[in-house]
């Protein structure tokens, strides 16, 4: 029996699985907007101890603990640092060490998106394959690699497909850059631009279906509100966005020619398998060797996808 923990800056998933990798209880926290470390490796030991006590049993008797965090993982040391959506993360936090304590388990560390991605690959859409492309369209985009059945992780820095260059001297992209996938297809880039059209007059219900939902941000949820009520602004960056994701995807696959994309995310859950085959038709014209192309996927595991791919960790 293990435990996975997907660490997110709104919410803090647990699940615990048997050694087939079948969940037998999970646990939901929200992330705290407030304090530091500390209390988010609070929050996130709660969350495994109460999935744990629904099967009747200690955070001890777990054979081991993985998280998928955001920002830089030192995997080794369990260090994470840089994770600037996570509160008071200035500085880089023994994470790993700080859990094992409380648990009394080990604990393994890894990146948020390809921990996520090797779920897919092992467990869900991306099973029988050998080699795979994850495609994590949230707030920003995400993505990992996986060659030969092996996790491709570079020098530490492999499978940034959101700054793939769709166009030269594009928009300016929140990593600074300009012309990135990201600049298009990423929530907070698409919520930048709604934000700026909205100013300059251009109407939109986006910002009133948030309101009505007592958010602040355009998340997926709203987004996806605003494709039914079919709002003009809203169809028009979504479509914008398909057009920038199939044509990063299609560069890269001209690259890697892997066997199997898979679309997952906040975005590429919620808007799911009609989506997935807009990115596809996009992808389709932009590809080198269009005769055979990879299989594209919607995400399988769902929402608690994070926190069973992490469980892989140990
Ligand atoms: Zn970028």
């Amino acid at each position: 029996m293990k435990g996975g923990i997907d660490l997110g800056g709104t919410k803090i998933q647990a699940a615990v699985v048997d050694d087939s990798h079948e969940v037998l209880a999970q646990a939901r926290h929200a992330t705290p907007v407030r304090g530091g470390p500390p209390d988010v490796v609070a929050h996130m030991v709660e969350a495994v101890r109460e999935a744990v006590e629904q099967v009747g049993a200690k955070t001890g008797d777990l054979d081991g603990v993985g998280v998928g965090s955001p920002g830089a993982i030192d995997a080794e040391a369990g260090v994470v640092a840089e994770a600037r959506n996570l509160p008071g993360w200035d500085e880089p936090f023994a994470m790993g060490p700080a859990l094992e304590k409380k648990l009394g388990t080990k604990v393994r560390v890894g990146n948020d998106v390809q921990v996520a991605v090797d779920g897919e690959f092992a467990l869900g859409a991306g099973r029988g394959s050998s080699s795979l492309l994850g495609v994590w369209w949230g707030t920003g985009v995400g993505g990992g690699v996986i060659l030969e059945g092996n996790p491709w992780l570079g020098r530490g820095a492999a499978g940034e497909i959101g700054h793939v260059v769709v166009k030269q001297g594009g928009a300016r992209c929140p990593c600074g850059r300009r012309g990135c996938m990201e600049a298009y297809a990423g929530r907070a880039a698409m919520e930048m631009r709604a934000r700026h059209l909205k100013k300059k007059g251009h109407q939109t219900k986006l910002f009133k279906i948030m309101e009505k939902h007592g958010r602040t941000r355009l998340q997926s949820g709203i987004w996806a509100r605003a494709l039914q009520a079919k709002d003009g602004m809203a169809v028009a960056l979504i479509d914008r966005a398909v057009e920038a994701l199939g044509t990063g995807v299609a560069s890269a696959i001209n690259v890697l020619d892997v066997e199997t994309v898979v679309i997952g995310g906040g975005l590429g859950t919620r808007l799911g398998e009609p989506y997935v085959r807009r990115i596809e038709a996009a992808m389709m014209p932009h590809l080198f060797v269009s005769d055979r192309p990879p299989a594209v996927l919607p995400a399988a595991l769902g929402d608690l996808g994070g926190a069973v791919g992490a469980t892989l960790l140990v």
